[in-house]
C-alpha cells in the first residue's frame, strides 16, 4: 500500500531525548555496558504513600471516566497548593489535568496559536516546545541566550523579538536542558517588558519547581501585571518521581482552561482515574519525599559540576535547578576519533560518546543550540563518577 503521512507528521522531528534513551537501550540489550544520562527522569521509586493511594483506588473502584479536565478533588488539591506554594489563584475551574506536563502544553498550544502565529522560545529550550508549535502551524521564534548568560534571556532581548504577530512566550525556569533558574529580579525584567504587550500569553512551564538549589521558587503567575494570562504547567513526573503515571495540568485563563478542555475531550478524554487518585495523594500528603529527592539532586549536582570542570575543554556554568548540565564542547569540534571520524558537529560527539564511550547524552543541536550536549544526571552518584570518567577518556583520545 501507498503510504499516506500527513505534511504535519513529515514536518515533525523525532524526540532526540526519546531517541537516545532507546538507542542507549539497545546497546543495553546487545550487552553493551552503557551508562544513560540522556533522558531526563528521577531514578527513584515513586513514594511508598503514592503507590497505595494508587493500589486503594483501583479497590474503591475509580476505575471510570473521569470528567474531562480532571477529578475535582484533585483539581482542589492543584489550586490549594498554587495557591499555598506559589501565591497564584488558579479556580479549580481553570485547571485542566492532562496525560503529563508534555500534553497539557500542547493542549494550550493547539487551543491558542493559529498558523502564521509567533511563539518566542528563549533557547536553547526543551526538544518539544518547537516541535509542538510546527504542530500548530505556528512560527517559533527563537531567542538565544548560550552560556556567557547561564543561558537566560534579558528584557532587552525579549523586547527586540515581539511583534504584531506574537501570541505567546514559553519560558522554562528551572530549566530543561540547562538547569538555569531565573531570579525574582530577572523574571521582573522580563515581565515588565510583558505587561506592556497584553495579548502575549505567558506560558511558564514549572515543572522543575522543586529540583532547585536557591532555596526560592518565584512562580510567573505572581506578577499581577500579567496574571491574567500567564498559564503555568506542572505535574507530578518531576517532584514525586511519577515520569510513567503520566500525570500534568495547565492552570490557565477560565477561557483558554473551557478550549482546553473541549480539544482534550475530543482527542484523549481524561488522565487515567487511577493515577489521578495517586497525584492527589501527591499533593496532599507529607512532602517531605520531595526535599529528600531535592537534597540528593543537589548533591549530585555538585559531584556532575567538580568532575566536569575537572576535564580540559568543557565549559560549565553552575545549573541551579532540575537534573541537568549543559557544558560547551566546542573545544572538540573538528578533532579526530581514533578511527579517523571527524567529529564535526555536537551531534557526532554525542554519537561518539555512546558508541566509543558507552555514555548517552543528548546533541545540544535537539535543544536548539549546538556546540553543547546534555547530561542528564538523575542517577546514582556511583553512575555519575563512571559517567564522567569515561566521557573525561573518550574526549581525551580525540586529536
Ligand atoms: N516540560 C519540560 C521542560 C520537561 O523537561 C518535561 C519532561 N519530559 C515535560 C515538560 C513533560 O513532563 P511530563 O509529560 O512527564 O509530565
Ligand atoms: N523531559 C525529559 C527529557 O528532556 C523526558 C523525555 C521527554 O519527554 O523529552 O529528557
Amino acid at each position: 500500500m501507498t503510504t499516506h503521512i500527513s505534511e504535519r507528521v513529515q514536518a515533525l522531528a523525532p524526540s532526540a531525548t526519546l531517541a537516545m534513551s532507546q538507542k542507549s537501550n539497545e546497546l543495553k540489550a546487545q550487552g553493551v555496558d552503557v551508562i544513560n544520562l540522556s533522558v531526563g527522569e528521577p531514578d527513584f521509586e515513586t513514594p511508598a504513600h503514592i503507590k497505595d493511594a494508587a493500589k486503594k483506588a483501583i479497590d474503591d473502584n475509580f476505575t471510570f471516566y473521569t470528567p474531562v479536565p480532571g477529578y475535582m478533588s484533585l483539581r482542589k488539591a492543584v489550586s490549594k497548593k498554587l495557591s499555598e506554594e506559589n501565591g497564584v489563584e488558579y479556580a479549580p475551574e481553570q485547571i485542566v489535568v492532562s496525560n503529563g506536563a508534555k500534553q497539557a502544553l500542547c493542549n494550550v498550544i493547539l487551543a491558542s496559536v493559529n498558523p502564521g502565529d509567533e511563539v518566542i522560545i528563549p533557547m536553547p529550550a526543551w526538544v518539544s516546545y518547537v516541535e509542538m508549535v510546527k504542530l500548530a502551524g505556528g512560527i517559533p521564534v527563537a531567542v538565544n541566550a548560550d552560556i556567557s548568560q547561564d543561558f537566560k534571556i534579558t528584557p532587552a532581548q525579549l523586547e527586540a523579538a515581539v511583534t504584531p504577530k506574537t501570541r505567546m512566550i514559553l519560558i522554562c525556569s528551572p530549566s530543561n536542558p540547562t538547569g538555569s533558574v531565573y531570579s525574582r529580579a530577572e523574571l521582573e525584567g522580563l515581565v515588565e517588558v510583558l505587561a506592556k504587550h497584553p495579548d502575549i500569553i505567558v506560558m511558564a512551564d514549572e515543572i522543575y519547581e522543586h529540583i532547585n538549589f536557591t532555596g526560592s521558587f518565584t512562580s510567573l503567575g505572581s506578577f499581577p501585571e500579567i496574571a491574567d494570562r500567564v498559564v503555568i504547567i506542572n505535574g507530578v513526573s518531576k517532584a514525586y518521581a511519577m515520569t510513567g503515571w503520566r500525570i500534568g495540568y495547565c492552570a490557565a485563563p477560565l477561557w483558554l482552561a473551557k478550549a482546553v478542555t473541549k480539544l482534550q475531550g475530543q482527542y484523549s478524554s481524561n488522565a487515567s482515574s487511577i493515577a489521578q487518585k495517586a497525584a492527589e495523594a501527591a499533593y496532599t500528603g507529607s512532602q517531605e519525599c520531595v526535599a529528600e529527592m531535592n537534597k540528593a539532586f543537589e548533591r549530585r549536582r555538585n559531584l556532575v559540576v567538580e568532575l566536569a570542570r575537572a576535564i580540559p575543554g568543557l565549559k560549565v556554568n553552575v545549573p541551579h535547578g532540575a537534573f541537568y548540565l549543559f557544558p560547551e564542547v566546542s573545544a572538540y569540534l573538528g578533532k579526530k576519533t581514533p578511527a579517523g571520524k571527524e567529529i564535526a558537529t555536537s551531534a557526532d560527539l554525542a554519537m561518539y560518546l555512546l558508541e566509543e564511550g558507552h555514555v548517552a547524552t543528548v546533541d545540544g543541536g535537539a535543544f536548539g543550540m549546538e556546540g553543547y550536549i546534555r547530561l542528564s544526571y538523575a542517577t546514582s552518584d556511583d553512575n555519575i563518577r563512571e559517567a564522567m570518567r569515561r566521557i573525561a577518556a573518550a574526549l581525551a583520545a580525540l586529536a
